[in-house]
């Protein structure tokens, strides 16, 4: 579905990402693992067109879209729901939500959308007349998510959606992705809780400065004492 071959990236004259190559097959769950700084928000970035390669190609469903704007990926299926959530928090929850169903795709069926998103979401549902900036942080978070799947994605990543949680909220916030994975969204996540995230991922690449230094299915990743080591702490 999502092919990265030799991808450079980065911001001005400084490159981040070196020849960074991955790939993510339909109905896959997919996760980045590095250490802060490695680069894992700058390759998601790049995969949403919020920042164009320096060099290398991107094809996602066959075609080439290394040069698409972020407008332009969400119109082909690719969703960020980027790290620190980012909602407007004068606004409803409502009204959140309704600002992810942009994507024309999802435009046309923003009611029944809404009503399907909110079956996973049901304590967005008793919220939706909030502001969402009186919710609570892992509040907060399931609306950010449930504006992702507002806009019908094919490929729904995440950055951090863990981040500053509570650890019953965290796996919450699992429990969710595991529906999504479930309802046949292709996931790629970045998430600091790796033990977490390689029991509900197919596969994994370990991003090191910049570069992918290991790829491999999540169970292997679990038992590579490298992996262990460095982000598993054991
Ligand atoms: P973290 O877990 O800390 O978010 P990360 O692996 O997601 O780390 P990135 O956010 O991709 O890492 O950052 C990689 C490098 O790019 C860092 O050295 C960072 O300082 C740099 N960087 C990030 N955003 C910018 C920017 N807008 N301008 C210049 N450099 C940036």
């Amino acid at each position: 579905m999502l092919r990265l071959e030799g991808v450079h990236a980065g911001y001005g004259a400084t490159t981040i990402l070196h020849d960074v190559s991955l790939d993510v097959a339909a109905g896959e769950v997919v996760t980045i693992i590095g250490a802060n700084g490695a680069g894992k928000t700058t390759t998601l970035r790049t995969i949403a067109g919020l920042l164009t390669p320096t060099a290398g190609r991107i094809t996602f469903e066959g075609q080439d879209v290394t040069r698409l704007s972020g407008h332009e990926m969400v119109e082909r299926g690719v969703t960020l729901i980027p790290e620190g959530r980012q909602l407007f928090p004068e606004m409803s929850v409502r009204e959140n939500l309704l600002m992810g169903a942009y994507r024309r795709a999802a435009r046309a069926r923003q009611a029944e959308t809404l009503e399907e998103v909110l079956e996973l979401f049901p304590r967005v549902r008793e919220r939706l007349d909030q502001n969402a900036g009186s919710l609570s942080g892992g509040e907060q978070q399931m609306v950010a998510i449930a504006r992702g799947m507002m806009a019908r994605p094919k490929l729904l990543m995440f950055d951090e959606p863990s981040l500053g949680l509570a650890p019953i909220i965290v796996s919450q916030v699992f429990a969710v992705v595991d529906r999504i994975v479930r309802s046949g969204v292709t996931v790629l996540i970045v998430e600091q809780n790796v033990f977490h995230t390689l029991q509900v991922a197919d596969r994994g690449y370990v991003l090191e400065n910049g570069e992918i230094v290991l790829r491999d299915e999540a169970k292997a990743l679990l038992a590579n004492d490298h992996v262990r080591r460095a982000y598993l702490g054991i």
